[in-house]
């Protein structure tokens, strides 16, 4: 599976796109305020097909494990038949559509979750660096 790696130039946000079959979902960001999330809990950890449901899942920092944990939301989004039409060969953006109605569960923002950070420039999380042209990575 391919993703891009965007990277800030002033701070250590980081957010790797696309599907990967470690977590076994695809990551998606909140634009506004740099939350993690993972689509998740679908049918095979190689990817999910069109018409399924996959489910929304938070990044939450457990102080008290020192790490990082996904938490349900409640939230189901269905996969689309076809990726965006300027999406790169091998690359799994396919909840676009179905997010456009989700609010962020962390600022509030309706329509801010989002599957990549191609053409922003200004840090989600930082806001004030830039986001550096992205590399890819496959997983
Ligand atoms: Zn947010
Ligand atoms: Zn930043």
């Amino acid at each position: 599976m391919f993703g891009y790696a965007f990277t800030c130039s002033a701070c250590d946000f980081e957010f790797h796109t696309g599907w990967s079959h470690h977590l076994a979902g695809q990551s998606l960001l909140c634009g506004v305020c740099a939350t993690h999330y993972l689509a998740g809990e679908g049918a095979s950890p190689w990817g999910a097909v069109a018409g399924e449901r996959l489910q929304l899942l938070r990044w939450h920092y457990v102080k008290r494990r020192k790490r990082h944990e996904l938490r349900a939301t409640g939230i189901s989004l269905l996969v689309s038949k076809a990726p965006p039409p300027d999406t790169p060969a091998g690359v799994f953006y396919l909840l676009g559509e179905s997010l456009r109605d989700v609010a962020c569960q962390s600022c509030g923002t309706s329509g801010s979750i989002v599957e990549t950070l191609t053409g922003r420039d200004a840090c989600p999380k930082c806001k004030a660096g830039r986001i550096k042209e992205p590399h890819q990575v496959i997983y």
